[in-house]
């Protein structure tokens, strides 16, 4: 589990996030909204470990899972993927950094990809890809590392609405297959809706803790436009 205690961040004196408590236990995606600016990139950058808190602190609890080589890893909005390298040779790149090469790393590479529906696109270069696919890559990536908990900021912003739409079901047959613990930052009601079990939102500068809701449904049973949705709204 992830737990943030009293965090407080500043940028040049300035508060961004202002006294924020929160727990995210393991299995559970917490999604964050807020407006623009309010501090959510920087509460994930807190968490992983990028940036340090100027007052409060970030623990991680419990044991990482098997074959975790970094416990807390990214996926970002605009796909950061190396375009000289193809599909394989992007996500074996995070794999050598940890060692692992040759035949152990082509193993977790097809595990990866068949789980983000990449199997057979292992040779492609990232030009050749949709950006719905790019962003698969991306997340195969991260799940490469096997990681205690996934770090997502924004993933769907840079996709058109169909897109985004397929990305929300492989996103959510990803969580519900194996339990999951991530953080998913946007700043789409739908979204963090649709794929979290529960859903904080941000107030505007500084970024506090407004609410934290609970959402009853469970993944596999929501679907888009959803009751419970219109009633948040
Ligand atoms: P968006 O929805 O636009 O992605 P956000 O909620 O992710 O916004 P942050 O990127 O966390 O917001 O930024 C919060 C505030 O901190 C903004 O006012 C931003 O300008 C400021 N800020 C972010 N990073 C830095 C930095 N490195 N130095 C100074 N100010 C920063
Ligand atoms: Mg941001």
């Amino acid at each position: 589990e992830l737990t943030l205690d009293r965090i407080t961040h500043r940028y040049g004196g300035m508060a961004v996030l202002q006294d924020i408590s929160l727990r995210i236990p393991a299995g559970e995606i917490l999604c964050i909204i807020g407006p623009s600016g309010c501090g959510k990139s920087t509460l994930l950058r807190l968490l992983g470990g990028l940036e340090r808190p100027d007052a409060g602190q970030v623990l991680q609890l419990g044991d990482p899972p098997q074959g975790c080589l970094n416990p807390l890893t990214y996926v970002f909005q605009d796909f950061a993927l190396l375009p000289w390298r193809t599909v394989a040779g992007n996500i074996s790149l995070v794999l050598e950094d940890h060692g692992i090469r040759g035949r152990a790393a082509r193993a977790i590479i097809d595990d990866v990809l068949g789980r983000t529906r990449l199997s057979g696109f292992a040779d492609a270069f990232p030009r050749q890809l949709s950006g719905g696919m790019k962003q698969r890559v991306a997340i195969a990536r991260a799940l490469a590392v096997n990681p205690a908990v996934l770090l997502l900021d924004e993933p769907l912003s840079a996709l058109d609405a169909q897109t985004r739409e397929l990305l929300m079901e492989d996103l959510v047959a990803l969580w519900t297959r194996q339990p999951f613990t991530g953080v998913y930052v946007t700043h789409n009601l739908a979204e963090a809706v649709r794929l979290g079990h529960r859903v904080a939102v941000l107030s505007r500068r500084p970024g506090r803790l407004r609410e934290v809701i609970g959402i009853d449904t469970p993944l596999a049973d929501r679907r888009p436009g959803d009751a419970e949705l219109e009633t948040l709204q």
